[in-house]
């Protein structure tokens, strides 16, 4: 298994002086079995460089999995060179949302408006599937599906080929009970308009229960996870689904993940942050293989 990051940027492309290191395209990832089938994980800028690549090595079947349909993870699509290749084929997964189906929402974003050139001009040939929970297989390679926790239908997706098991986050943040967190500008609790509710126990029950499920699906050879936001940062953006860097960790060594590595930078983090950032990780946890994501970083498995 080949894994390669095309786009490791997270809410918006971010180009210029201070991400040149680390990247600013938005989320793409590359991953190629031992037979060849291609496999690409969301849609974001990245993959307009994977698709001029692609088109190089003469890739005509192309499986596109996107974990949500937000702009940062479907942006870069009508960009895609092979989706303008006559004789290709581009079948895209992605999470079923109950008001439009993945092609609807797709199409959209080609709507005259907002581009010249319509999906139905495309010349390959696309399939579209939703997937809710679910587990297929292309060729010797199966993937595995579960839902996230994001401000829109999401999906983590778990790949195991040839004996070795990859897990995309996608964005996603542990779950916590709304009703006990959430402060009221004047201080007081949400939990007070909803105390019936938040009075049941089994609330923080449920709450620990989903996190023990994503910790045992995050358990793999390596994992990519959404790590937008420092722990204090964390904070002051609790709710708009992405994860603190310290808690994921946590949660990858509970889980036995050999390989981690940190994705979904803030648009405004600076590579100088981000350089000084990963060694304190790395020395604050050393018992494991942690770093971030670059752009144009390639893992062999
Ligand atoms: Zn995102
Ligand atoms: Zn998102």
């Amino acid at each position: 298994m080949r894994v390669k990051f095309w786009g490791v940027r997270g809410s918006i492309a971010s180009p210029g002086k201070d991400t040149m290191i680390f990247g600013g395209n938005t989320s793409c990832i590359e991953m190629e079995d031992d037979d060849g089938n291609v496999f690409v994980f969301d849609a974001g800028t990245g993959i307009r460089a994977l698709g001029m690549d692609l088109a190089k090595r003469k890739v005509n079947t192309i499986n596109l999995f996107i974990t949500h349909t937000h702009w940062d993870h479907i942006q870069g699509f009508p960009f895609f060179t092979p989706a303008y290749i006559p004789g290709n084929t581009i079948n895209i997964f992605g999470p079923i949302h109950f008001e439009k189906t993945l092609q609807k929402i797709m199409d959209l974003q080609m709507d005259y408006a907002y581009f010249p050139i319509s999906m139905q001009q495309l010349n390959a040939k696309i399939n579209y599937r939703d997937l809710k929970e679910a587990s297929l297989k292309i060729g010797n390679t199966e993937i595995i599906t579960k839902y996230s926790n994001h401000p829109v239908t999401g999906l983590c997706y778990k790949v195991i080929s040839n004996g070795k098991t990859i897990v995309y986050s996608g964005d996603t943040e542990p779950y916590y009970n709304v009703l006990s967190a959430e402060k009221k500008p004047d201080g007081s609790s949400v939990m007070d308009d909803f105390a019936e509710a938040a009075e049941d126990e089994n609330i923080d029950d449920i709450v620990a229960e989903r996190n023990a499920h994503h910790q045992a699906f995050c358990k793999s050879d390596l994992l990519i996870h959404d790590a937008q936001y420092t722990e204090e940062e964390y904070k002051k953006f609790r709710g708009w689904g992405h994860s603190p860097m310290v808690e994921v960790i946590k949660m990858a060594e509970g889980a036995g993940v050999k390989q981690l590595v940190l994705n979904h930078h803030d648009p405004v983090r600076t590579d100088q942050e981000l350089l000084e950032i990963e060694p304190q990780l790395k020395k604050a946890y050393p018992n494991l293989d942690l770093f971030f994501s670059r752009e144009g970083m390639e893992i062999k498995l």
